[in-house]
C-alpha cells in the first residue's frame, strides 16, 4: 500500500471504480480505490444492471448517454466484457396521459439526440410478444437500452484505470478520516493510514457513515427493492431474438430477458428502507428476506399484462438494498467547508450513470469544473434542512413514484409543511395553494374563496388559471402583494468587500443607496449564478439571489477566499421579505414611510433602510414582476405586522395577494430569465443576453477572459423570447424548437402570460436563426404549435413601468 496518493476513493462499486477510471484517464495516475471487501460488495452485484438513456432532466440524460456509449471503451481497454446486452426497450403506456408524457419524452429526445420512435400497440406486440396488447395505448421505443453484466463492468472500469497506473486495495477498510492543516486527509484504514490530497466518498451502502466520519449527515438512504425471475418461458425461449427490456408504468413494473425466462422487478408503492440509521459493517454478499406480499399488488399486475410469465411461475426472489437521495438524483461533487472532500453516491441508477458521475466529478477534481451542467446532481442542492428523517419521509415518497407521472404543476407532499415563515398562517387563511422551495414553504396561487385550496396536476392550464390571471391584473392594473422569503439572501462586509465582489461578480458594484444586477461566472466564462446587490452602507452589501443555490454559491465563494477584513455570510430566513408590485404599489407605500418615494428621491434600483410603520426594514425599489415594485426585507419577527399592515393599507388601492405562478407569467412577459431554467452553467452570459450587465473595463474578474472571448467570437446560440399558438397547453420547457422543419434548440420556460393572453416561450436557437421571426414551432404534448420570434418584451417593451 503506498503512502501518498492524489486521490484515495473510498468504495470498488460500480461508481468509485467510475470514478478512478475518470481520474486516471485524465491524467492523476497517482490514485488509488480502498475497499473493504471485493470489489461490487455493496449495491452493485445483486443488481439488475438495466440501462436506459431517458431522464427527467436532459443534462443528465446527456450524461447516461455517455455512460452507455463508454461501455465499448472500457472493453477495450481492459479486455473485460461488460456484459452489454443492447436490445432496445419500450415504455409502454396504458393511459392517455401517459401516452402524452411518453409524447414529451419522445420531443424532448430530439435535441439530446436521441432516436426515440412512438409507436402503436400493434406494433408493440410485435416487438414484445409477451404482453396483452388490451391494456396498453401505445409505446416509446428507444434503441439505447438494455442491460449489462454488474461485475464485468465494475471489473472493466477497475482494470482500465489499473493499466492508466491507478492502484486498488481490496480487503482494507477506511475506519477514520482525519483532515490536516494544509486540507489534505489521512486515510486512516485497518491495514495502516494513506495521505491523499483529495478523498472520494463512493460508499454507496455506506456513503452516509464515511460522511460521518467528516462530520457529515448526507441525505440517503437506502431502500429494499425486490426483482423476480421467472422459469423459462416457451415464447421466449423460441424468440429468434433476445426479449427487448420493457417498462409497464401502469404496473409499476421494470423487465428484461434472464436465460429463456424474464426477469421483473417492481418500486412498490410501500417501500421498505433498509437500515434507517446505520448500515452495518459486516453486510456483505448476502441478499434481503423476500417478502412476495409486498410486492403482490404490482406482481399481480404484471401478471396480467404479461400472462406468460404467471404461467412461467417464479424460480427466483432477489431482495437488495441500494441508496437514494430524496430526489432520486446522485449527490456528487466538492462539500463546502471540506477541503478536497468529495461525494459520488445516492446513485440509484449506476448502470445508466456512473460513468457520467465518474467523468463529471474526475473533471471537477482535475480542472476545477465538471464540465456540464451537474445541478440536478450537485450535493449542493440540498441544505441542512434535509435531516435523516426527512430524507427518510422523501426518499420513501420518491421510490413510491419511481413510474409514476411527476407532473409539471405538482408539488409532492412527504415531509410539509416543514419549514414555514411567519405569515403562513395568514397565506392560508386565504387560501393560499402551497409549493416547497428548499424546505421552505411558499404560495404558488391562492384558490377561490371558498374553495378547495387543491391545484390539480395536469400538463395543460389547470384550474390555478382564472385565479391566476386575476393576481395578474392586479399587479399589472392595482398593486400586488406577494411573499419573497424564499429568495436567497447574502450579506457581504467589511473593508474589503467591495473589492472582494468586483473580483467575483462580473459587473461593477452599485454606489451607496444602489441596486445592481449582476451574473457570476465561472473560469469558462459561464453563468454559475445571477444576483441583484444593494450597497446599504460603505461596507455593507445586501445581495439577493436564488434560495435553492444557497450552498452552491457559499461553496464557489470559499474557492475565491475573502480576505480577513471581509464577512460573508448566508442570511436565509435571518430576513424575510414582502414585494409589493403594481402601478398603485408607490401610493400604498408611501403611506407608511416617512421617506419621499418619488421617482426623484428613490428611483428604479434604490435601497435603504427605512421605517414601514413601526417597523425596521430595508426597502429596495426592484420587482420581479417589472413593473413598479418595492421590496422589503425585514427580520422574522416583524413579518405578520409588516404583512397586515400592507394588507390594511393596501385595501383603498385594491391590494390582492399573489404567488409563484403569477410571478412567473409576469416575468415571461418581460421576457426575464431566470437560473437553473436560462441561467445556468452550460450557457454564457452573451448567449443569456446578460451583455449589459458584463463590465470587462472594470477589473479583472472571475471569467472575465472567457466572457470577452465570447463576445470577441459571436455567441453560438442566442435566448430569444417566442409567442406560441398554444392550445389549452403551455410550453413548460425542455420542449423543442423547430425552425423550417428542422429541431434547432430546446425551450427553457414558458406559460401563459396574463395580461398580454399570449403563451410565451423562452428559449436556445443557434445564432444564425436567431434573426428569423417566423418558421418556428414549438412541439407541446407531441404537436408543433406555430411559435413567432419577438424582438421585445410583450409587456412594456422600454421599462417604463418600472422606471415610472
Ligand atoms: C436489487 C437491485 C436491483 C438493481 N437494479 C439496477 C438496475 O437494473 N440498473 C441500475 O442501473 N441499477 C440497479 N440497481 C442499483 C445499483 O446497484 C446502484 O446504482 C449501484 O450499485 C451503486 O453503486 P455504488 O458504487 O454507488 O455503491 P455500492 O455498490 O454500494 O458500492 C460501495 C462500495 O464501497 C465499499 N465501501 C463502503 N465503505 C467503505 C469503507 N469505509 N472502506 C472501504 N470500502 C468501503 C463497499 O464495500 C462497496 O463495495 C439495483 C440495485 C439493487 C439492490
Amino acid at each position: 500500500m503506498k503512502s501518498h496518493v492524489q486521490a484515495a476513493v473510498i468504495g470498488g462499486g460500480v461508481v468509485g471504480a467510475s470514478v478512478l477510471y475518470h481520474l486516471a484517464k485524465a491524467g492523476w495516475r497517482d490514485v488509488a480505490l480502498i475497499e473493504r471487501s471485493e470489489l461490487t460488495s455493496g449495491s452493485t452485484w445483486h443488481a439488475a444492471g438495466g440501462m436506459h438513456t431517458i431522464n427527467g432532466d436532459p443534462n443528465v440524460a446527456k450524461l447516461q448517454q455517455y455512460t452507455i456509449e463508454l461501455y465499448k471503451e472500457i472493453e477495450e481497454i481492459s479486455g473485460q466484457s461488460c456484459g452489454v446486452h443492447l436490445t432496445g426497450g419500450l415504455m409502454l403506456a396504458g393511459t392517455a396521459e401517459r401516452w402524452d408524457w411518453l409524447k414529451m419524452v419522445n420531443a424532448r429526445g430530439r435535441y439530446l439526440g436521441m432516436k426515440l420512435d412512438m409507436v402503436s400497440v400493434d406494433e408493440a406486440a410485435k416487438l414484445f410478444p409477451l404482453m396483452d396488447k388490451r391494456h396498453f395505448v401505445g409505446a416509446l421505443y428507444d434503441p439505447i437500452e438494455g442491460h449489462v453484466d454488474p461485475w464485468g463492468v465494475t471489473v472493466a472500469y477497475a482494470k482500465s484505470a489499473q493499466l492508466k497506473g491507478a492502484e486498488i486495495y481490496r480487503h482494507t477498510r477506511v475506519v477514520d478520516l482525519k483532515q490536516r492543516s494544509d486540507g489534505s486527509w489521512d486515510v486512516i484504514t485497518d491495514k495502516g493510514t494513506i495521505h491523499a490530497q483529495h478523498v472520494v466518498n463512493a460508499g454507496g451502502l455506506w456513503a452516509r457513515e464515511v460522511g460521518r466520519m467528516v462530520g457529515l449527515e448526507l441525505p440517503i438512504l437506502a431502500m429494499e427493492h425486490q426483482y423476480i425471475i421467472s422459469e423459462e418461458i416457451p415464447e421466449v425461449a423460441a424468440s429468434p431474438s433476445e426479449m427487448l427490456h420493457v417498462v409497464d408504468f401502469e404496473g409499476e413494473i421494470y423487465m428484461r430477458q434472464e436465460a429463456k425466462g424474464m426477469l421483473m422487478g417492481t418500486y412498490e408503492r410501500h417501500g421498505k428502507p433498509w437500515s434507517e440509521r446505520q448500515t452495518p459493517w459486516d453486510f456483505g454478499h448476502e441478499l434481503l428476506a423476500s417478502d412476495l406480499d409486498r410486492i403482490a399488488p404490482s406482481l399481480e399486475v404484471g401478471f396480467r399484462h404479461f400472462p406468460a410469465i404467471e404461467k412461467a411461475g417464479i424460480r427466483k426472489v432477489i431482495n437488495g438494498p441500494f441508496t437514494f437521495a430524496p430526489d432520486g438524483n446522485p449527490l456528487i461533487g466538492p462539500i463546502r467547508g471540506l477541503r478536497n472532500f468529495w461525494v459520488a453516491c445516492g446513485v440509484m441508477a449506476g448502470f445508466s450513470q456512473a460513468g457520467g458521475v465518474g467523468l463529471a466529478l474526475a473533471g471537477w477534481m482535475v480542472d476545477g469544473d465538471p464540465g456540464f451542467d451537474v445541478w440536478a446532481m450537485d450535493v449542493a442542492r440540498f441544505g441542512d434542512w434535509a435531516t435523516l428523517a426527512y430524507t427518510n419521509a422523501k426518499v420513501r415518497e420518491n421510490y413510491s413514484r419511481r413510474f409514476r407521472i411527476r407532473f409539471p404543476n405538482e408539488e409532492l407532499p412527504a415531509a410539509r409543511p416543514l419549514r414555514t415563515t411567519p405569515i403562513y398562517d395568514r397565506l392560508k387563511d386565504r387560501n393560499a395553494v402551497f409549493g416547497d422551495y428548499w424546505g421552505l414553504e411558499h404560495a404558488l396561487w391562492f384558490a377561490p374563496k371558498g374553495s378547495e385550496a387543491v391545484e390539480q396536476t395536469t400538463f395543460r392550464r389547470s384550474n390555478a388559471h382564472p385565479s391566476v390571471a386575476e393576481e395578474c391584473h392586479a399587479v399589472r392594473n392595482d398593486v400586488g402583494l406577494l411573499e419573497i422569503s424564499n429568495y436567497g439572501k447574502f450579506e457581504v462586509t467589511g473593508p474589503g468587500a467591495e473589492s472582494w465582489l468586483m473580483q467575483t461578480m462580473a459587473n461593477r458594484m452599485p454606489a451607496e443607496g444602489r441596486i445592481v444586477l449582476t451574473p457570476m461566472l465561472n473560469h469558462r466564462g459561464k453563468l454559475l449564478g445571477d444576483f441583484t446587490i444593494a450597497k446599504l452602507e460603505a461596507e455593507r452589501f445586501f445581495i439577493v439571489g436564488i434560495y435553492a443555490a444557497e450552498n452552491h454559491y457559499l461553496r464557489w465563494f470559499e474557492r475565491h477566499p475573502w480576505p480577513a477584513d471581509v464577512a460573508v455570510r448566508a442570511c436565509a430566513t435571518d430576513y424575510v421579505g414582502l414585494s409589493l408590485a403594481g402601478p398603485k404599489s408607490r401610493d400604498l407605500l408611501q403611506g407608511l414611510v416617512r421617506d419621499d418615494l418619488s421617482t426623484a428621491a428613490f428611483p428604479f434600483l434604490s435601497f435603504r433602510r427605512m421605517d414601514v410603520g413601526m417597523i425596521p426594514a430595508m426597502v429596495g425599489r426592484i420587482s420581479f414582476t417589472g413593473d413598479l415594485g418595492y421590496e422589503i426585507w425585514v427580520r422574522p419577527d416583524w413579518q405578520r405586522a409588516l404583512y397586515d399592515l400592507l394588507v390594511e393599507a393596501g385595501k383603498p388601492f385594491g391590494l390582492k395577494n399573489f404567488g409563484a405562478r403569477a410571478l412567473h407569467s409576469l416575468r415571461l412577459e418581460k421576457s426575464f430569465g431566470t437560473w437553473a431554467r436560462e441561467y445556468r452553467p452550460i450557457y454564457g452570459p452573451y448567449e443569456a443576453g446578460l451583455d449589459r450587465f458584463i463590465d470587462v473595463r472594470k477589473n479583472d474578474f472571475v471569467g472575465r477572459s472567457a466572457a470577452v472571448e465570447e463576445r470577441d467570437r459571436g455567441p453560438e446560440r442566442r435566448l430569444v423570447t417566442f409567442t406560441v399558438e398554444a392550445d389549452g397547453a403551455d410550453a413548460i420547457g425542455d420542449e423543442p424548437v423547430w425552425h423550417e422543419g428542422e429541431v434547432v434548440g430546446w425551450t427553457t420556460s414558458g406559460g401563459y402570460a396574463h395580461s398580454v393572453q399570449k403563451s410565451v416561450a423562452l428559449g436556445y436557437v443557434p445564432a444564425a436563426r436567431a434573426g428569423a421571426t417566423s418558421g418556428f414551432e414549438i412541439e407541446i404534448i407531441g404537436q408543433r404549435r406555430r411559435a413567432m420570434r419577438i424582438d421585445e418584451p410583450l409587456f412594456d417593451p422600454k421599462g417604463l413601468r418600472m422606471r415610472a
